[in-house]
């Protein structure tokens, strides 16, 4: 309430500063410009010889003047004083009502109610502020929303190996597994875990913008042939078909190779992981302007359209329950898209349910060490 009463004064002196000063200036002028006027006549009737006439109505006049200017404007005081009263309590109160929303909307903003929105009352910098309130909070309450979601998302991938491991280890103690079955197990869950942990420090590395990049000039082609050579017996092995295909020639790109070489290796990952038996996939690099666009196509489901949007967004899956079985942490995406971006490239991706996925990312051109910086 202070600062209503602070305005509501300030404007109210402003308005009666601005009455008393149109009282004082009136009265001291008016009867200056009058008097002109009534000189030229006195003149007049003067020279017509009513010398005595002339002054007594010049007098009266004067008087006159006075009289009816006091009685104006003493009349219209009270009015012009209700109006400024008036005016003043509104734009106060505008004022106020705005300042007072801002408040609120800020103290419970504090209290973590970031869902809160400001409604825009007014078209000026204070309606301008409250916007930027309102996307402040908006961004506080992804981050918070992020954070609880990675929480419980950590807490989960940690649970189903943790459960796995503790059946292990009761199962060996009621005699029930074998010491070579148990180990096999408990290897095989502590090695989800250490993928886990992995993948999780990888992408925050990433998302902090953190992760060092070695770039060197690489042919694009040999990067092709590296991943496929790391792949070859697991698409053997599940009978999917894995196929290279480069531009020729094609120049050199610069970039970090284990990098690149990591990108690859999550996108076969997934596409392999998606591919049933008897499907195939295509690795592709070709020149794209100033750059070179490598691309891992697959004939698997193919990711519906409303998803694709989020699919590099970090624990974001498709069908949760499918790949969480399969081993998927939610984060390969997040991870390639990271690193593309921190070696100077764009990621993106191309999907039709039924016929398959297309992730496309390109690497600048290597030009020359001077160039290059
Ligand atoms: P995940 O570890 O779950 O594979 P990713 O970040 O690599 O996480 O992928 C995010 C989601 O995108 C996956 O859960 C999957 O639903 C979808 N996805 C990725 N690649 C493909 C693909 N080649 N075909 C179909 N869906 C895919």
């Amino acid at each position: 309430m202070r600062l209503f009463l602070k305005l509501f004064l300030s404007h109210l002196l402003v308005a009666l500063l601005a009455l008393v000063l149109l009282l004082l200036l009136a009265e001291a002028f008016a009867p200056a410009f009058y008097r002109g006027h009534v000189e030229r006549m006195y003149h007049a009737l003067a020279m017509m010889g009513g010398g005595m006439m002339a002054e007594a109505l010049r007098q009266d006049l004067e008087k006159g003047l006075r009289s009816t200017l006091t009685a104006a404007l003493l009349s219209a005081l009270p009015l012009s004083a209700l109006g400024a009263l008036l005016t003043a309590l509104f734009a106060s109160l505008r004022l106020y009502r705005t300042a007072r929303i801002l408040a609120e909307g800020s103290r419970r903003m504090a209290q973590g109610e970031y869902g809160i929105r400001l409604p825009l009352l007014e078209r000026d910098e204070l309606g301008e502020l409250a916007l930027h309130f309102n996307r402040l909070a908006e961004a506080l309450e992804k981050v918070e929303r992020t954070r609880a979601e990675l929480i419980g998302t950590v807490a989960h991938e940690l649970r189903t190996p943790l459960a796995a491991l503790q059946g292990y280890a009761e199962g060996l103690m009621d005699g029930v597994l074998s010491k070579e079955k148990a180990a096999e197990g408990i290897l095989r869950e502590v090695k989800a875990m250490r993928r886990l942990v992995e993948d999780l420090s990888l992408v925050s590395r990433v998302e902090a913008k953190a992760v060092e990049i070695r770039p060197r000039p690489l042919d694009p082609k040999g990067l092709l042939e590296e991943a496929l050579a790391r792949f070859q017996s697991a698409f053997q092995a599940k009978g999917v078909a894995l196929s290279l295909e480069a531009q020729d020639p094609l120049p050199q790109v610069w970039a970090d190779e284990e990098r690149v070489l990591q990108v690859l290796a999550n996108l076969l990952t997934n596409a392999l992981r998606h591919t049933p038996q008897g499907g195939e996939v295509r690795l592709r690099a070709f020149r794209q302007g100033e750059a070179v666009a490598f691309e891992v196509a697959d004939t698997g489901p193919g990711i519906p359209e409303e998803h694709l949007p989020h699919i590099f967004e970090r624990f974001y899956r498709v069908d949760k329950a499918r790949s969480r079985k399969e081993g998927g942490s939610g984060v390969g995406l997040t991870v390639a898209k990271g690193l593309v971006e921190a070696m100077g490239g764009r990621i993106f991706v191309e999907s039709q349910v039924g016929q398959g996925s297309r992730f496309t990312f390109t690497l600048p051109l290597y030009k020359g060490l001077t160039s290059q910086g």
